[in-house]
């Protein structure tokens, strides 16, 4: 951690904290995946309604590639949260998750591009949408999730908060060429420490 680090203003670590007991606690009630994706949807969309509590070492952008900096998973790895960071004009490839997952803007705008793959392999235009500041959208392999995600931005970041359903940089995935030959991944993080959110000599 830099010298810079530690005069960086203070988070709201509360904030984070609670998303991640609120999401724990929907995980308990129900393993249906529309609920989980209806009631989380609402949760995420409050988490990123302010923008005050995502640590600066986790909204780092990197010159050469995309960001994805853990922020917390679920001890039962039932779900992990994920800060995606973009820097201008960075794009991931097109990719599948493979497990269900919600994405909401906190900083910026993101294009997202929809494919999806025939049954002989074909990759298809499925559409694309615009996520701005504080919008949220769900892919799942039932409701289609394969996407190549950009930032909307050409002279900023952008930064994304994700919800997925799994520990997701220790999944087995794939990104796809255009003529949708698909290829083995597993994308990890770019962290190698998470954020204290539990620390509460400070906070109730
Ligand atoms: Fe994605």
């Amino acid at each position: 951690m830099s010298t810079l680090a530690t005069l960086e203003r203070p988070v709201d670590t509360a904030r984070l904290r609670g998303f991640v007991t609120a999401f724990a606690d929907l995980l308990a009630a129900t393993r249906d995946e529309r609920a989980i994706l209806d009631s989380g949807r609402a949760l995420l969309s409050r988490l990123i309604a302010t923008d005050d509590w995502l640590p600066e070492d986790y909204a780092r952008p990197n010159p050469d590639r995309y960001q994805q900096y853990l922020l917390h998973c679920d001890s039962r790895e039932r779900f992990s949260v994920v800060s995606f960071v973009w820097g201008p004009g960075q794009s991931t490839p097109i990719h599948d998750h493979s497990v269900w997952g919600l994405v909401g803007v906190l900083r910026g705008a993101e294009r997202v591009e929809r494919f999806r793959r025939l049954p002989n392999g074909t990759l298809v235009d499925d559409g694309e949408e615009w996520l701005r500041e504080g919008e949220v959208d769900a892919v799942s392999p039932r409701i289609g999730d394969i996407h190549r995600v950009t930032n909307g931005l050409t002279d900023r970041p952008s930064i994304s908060i994700h919800v997925y359903g799994a520990n997701i940089g220790a999944v087995e995935r794939a990104t796809y060429a255009p003529d949708g030959t698909p290829k083995t991944f597993i994308s990890g993080y770019a962290n190698r420490v998470i954020p204290n959110l539990w620390d509460r000599s400070k906070q109730p």
